[in-house]
């Protein structure tokens, strides 16, 4: 999924959970969980490398920006009245942590991220079906929702 869905899923367990390990191993599987379902993402050509281009790669980083921007705007917003919002971020760190490796093995090049990369997109394995695009905004929304409604 795009990072919006994934911080929020990651803030929704961590607010739910008063022990930084249980939030943190939670929301990592969580990320996973959720990469397995179908979801349209926005494409990064010029970070992964398929495009060359200052003005696209600044392009791509731009949607990555508004997208974590977004996520994380809306868990400031949802989180106004916790007292201690440690484990929320917590969680929403390690909600996000997998796609924060892959961003790493785009820029740097290293082999074992080139490796972690290879087994977290195998899982986005409904790329081979045909599944309309709505399904793939709605499944995120639904996400988005409900990680809403368990951090209010
Ligand atoms: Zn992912």
């Amino acid at each position: 999924m795009i990072i919006t869905p994934h911080l929020l899923a990651g803030a929704a367990i961590g607010s739910q959970t008063d022990n930084y390990w249980l939030a943190a191993v939670l929301a990592l599987i969580s990320h996973f969980i959720l990469d397995v379902i179908p979801h349209a993402e926005y494409d990064i050509p010029a970070l992964k490398r398929k495009i060359k281009g200052r003005r696209k790669l600044f392009f791509d980083l731009a949607k990555i920006g508004v997208d974590f921007s977004l996520g994380f705007l809306m868990i400031i917003f949802l989180t106004k009245n916790y007292t201690d919002v440690s484990y929320i971020l917590t969680g929403m760190f390690f909600g996000i942590l997998p796609d924060i490796f892959s961003f790493l093995g785009f820029v740097f090049n290293f082999r074992f991220l080139k490796t972690l990369y290879k087994y977290h997109t195998a899982l986005h394995f409904f790329r081979k079906m045909s599944i309309h695009k709505w399904i793939g905004y709605a499944s995120q929304i639904v996400v988005v929702l409900a990680a809403i409604w368990v951090i209010k």
